[in-house]
Formats: C-alpha cells, sequence, structure tokens
C-alpha cells in the first residue's frame, strides 16, 4: 500500500497530501466507490455538502473498520449556507450526514462576493475550529482580495485554500501568495476533469518516464508541493501510484508553461 507523504498545515495538523475526490459520485455509490478508495489505500476522503454524498461517504468510511484517527475527512460549506448562524448549522448538518465527531478539514467552498458574507462565515469557523470540532479550518476558491480581507477582519489564517489547478490553469500569483501567508495549496480537477490528459507534451513525457500521462501530472502537482484529489472511479489505483519517480526540473517548467488559463469550473469572482 502506498505510503502517502503528508504536509504541515499552519496549525500543526498533518495533511496527506493525495486524497480521493468524490464530485459527481452520487450518494447510494459512494458507500461502494469510496470503499474501494479505502481499501487501495486512500486515508484523504474530500466531499462536499453540495455533492450530496456525505451520507454515503460516512457509510464507507464506518464500514472499511478504519481508526477515525487514521481518515482525513473533508467537507465544505455551501454557498446558501453563508453568514454566522447559518455557517454553524450547515456544519452540524454534515456532521450528522457523515455520522462523524469531528471533521479534519472544513471549508467554506466558495467566497460568494455577491452575498457579501464570507467574512462573517469564516468567523463561524473559527469557532468551530476553536470548539475543536473541525481539526482545521480553510476555504475554496478564495482569490488574493478575499484572502487579504479575512487576513484585515479576522484572526485566523486558513490553513488550506483548495483552488482549480492544473497545468492548464497554474495559478501563479494566488500560489505565490499562499507561500507568503502560510497557506496549503490544493489542487480541485487536478487532471482538469481529465482533459489534460489529452494534451501531447503530456503524453510524450509519459512515455519518456514510463507513466501514464495521469501520473505526470499527478507528479507535477507534488513537486509543487500541492495537495491533490483526483476522483476516479476505475483509476484510483493509478493515480495513487506516484511516488516510485520524480520528474526533473526542467519538465515540471516545461508542464507549468502549458498554462493557457482555461478553467474547467466557474470564476470565484462571479460565482454564487
Ligand atoms: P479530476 O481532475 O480529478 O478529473 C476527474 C476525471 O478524470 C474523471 O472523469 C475521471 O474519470 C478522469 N480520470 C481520473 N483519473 C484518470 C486517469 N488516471 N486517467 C484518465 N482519466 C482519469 O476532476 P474533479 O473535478 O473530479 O476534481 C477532483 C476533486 O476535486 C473532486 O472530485 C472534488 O472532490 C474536488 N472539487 C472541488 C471543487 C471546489 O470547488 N472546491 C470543484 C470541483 C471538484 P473516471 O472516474 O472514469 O476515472
Amino acid at each position: 500500500m502506498a505510503d502517502v507523504p503528508t504536509v504541515l498545515l499552519n496549525n500543526g495538523v498533518h495533511m496527506p497530501q493525495v486524497g480521493f475526490g468524490t464530485s459527481q459520485i452520487r450518494d447510494h455509490d459512494a458507500a461502494e466507490v469510496v470503499g474501494q478508495a479505502l481499501e487501495v489505500g486512500y486515508r484523504s476522503i474530500d466531499t462536499a455538502a453540495i455533492f450530496g454524498n456525505e451520507k454515503g461517504v460516512g457509510e464507507a468510511l464506518k464500514r472499511s473498520g478504519i481508526p477515525r484517527h487514521e481518515l482525513f475527512v473533508t467537507t465544505k460549506l455551501w454557498n446558501t449556507a453563508h453568514g454566522y448562524e447559518p455557517a454553524l448549522k450547515a456544519f452540524d448538518e454534515s456532521l450528522r450526514r457523515l455520522g462523524l465527531e469531528y471533521i479534519d478539514l472544513y471549508l467554506v467552498h466558495w467566497p460568494a462576493p455577491a452575498r457579501g458574507e464570507y467574512v462573517h462565515t469564516w468567523k463561524a469557523l473559527e469557532k468551530i475550529a476553536a470548539d475543536g470540532r473541525a481539526r482545521a479550518v480553510g476555504v475554496s476558491n478564495f482569490q488574493i482580495p478575499h484572502l487579504r480581507r479575512l487576513s484585515e477582519e479576522t484572526s485566523t489564517v486558513p490553513a488550506v485554500n483548495q483552488i482549480e489547478l492544473h497545468p492548464m490553469l497554474v495559478q501563479s500569483n494566488l500560489r505565490a501568495y499562499h507561500s507568503e501567508h502560510g497557506i496549503i495549496t490544493e489542487a480541485w480537477s487536478p487532471l482538469a476533469r481529465g482533459q489534460a490528459i489529452a494534451n501531447d507534451e503530456i503524453r510524450f513525457m509519459a512515455q519518456k518516464y514510463g507513466k501514464t500521462p495521469a501520473q505526470i501530472i499527478l507528479r507535477w502537482h507534488l513537486e509543487l508541493r500541492h495537495v491533490v484529489i483526483p476522483k476516479s472511479v476505475g483509476r484510483m489505483r493509478e493515480n495513487l501510484d506516484i511516488f516510485d519517480f520524480e520528474l526533473d526540473e526542467d519538465d515540471v517548467h516545461a508542464l507549468s508553461d502549458l498554462h493557457d488559463d482555461t478553467r474547467v469550473g466557474p470564476h470565484p469572482d462571479n460565482f454564487s
């Protein structure tokens, strides 16, 4: 079984660098699919209230018999739950659906700036962390101005910002901001929803290393110290088999040069 490295969050908690993404996995399939991922060796599972599968994910965790302290569970607050009291309630509901007593990482899914509430929402997450009900709290899809506002108006720096990130969207400025402020960069859609796999340069590099295109892309993320959460129903083992090789520095740069600002998801500034 793969020995997955961890990254150290700004509050001292260790987080596995590779986790299993669960978007598009329906609730009634989640117990089985996530169960397989746990069997293959994933210990970090990424879900969200909006994915509608927290119950199935919780079922998989329970059935697996894996001790709770060996698991790392992330879930996220949906846009309609912004605001202090709604955020506390949304957290309770996620916890109940997952059947857990605590969450490892609780994230604000989107800043939803048009709602004007993300600072209040963040204060609720600070309370959840202070009460020990989430081991770490963070954000997702926050842009630099959103992060700056949190740092000016609240006292906790998010442990993680989970953002769309792959060789076609390298997010250089945001990643530099994270490094300066001790925020871990976590990549969602690390394979650009599978689209990056068709890229000729990545396919060529895969041949050179004797690896698959997905493994090359995931390795690129690891070399840049990102946390990754690829989702796969059929290729979960392949996506975890990335610890027996490294990319040359030139190849890391060559992959970063593929950036062409392609987004597979919405832009955080205008999504609410
Ligand atoms: P990914 O970049 O992980 O790509 C998933 C797609 O790629 C699936 O179609 C999958 O197909 C295919 N795929 C996976 N592995 C391989 C492989 N080795 N070779 C070829 N194709 C492969 O996209 P996601 O959008 O799922 O992102 C990952 C996770 O990030 C999500 O599941 C979710 O947990 C999180 N997320 C967070 C968001 C946020 O706003 N915070 C937004 C979106 C996602 P198959 O299943 O058939 O293998």
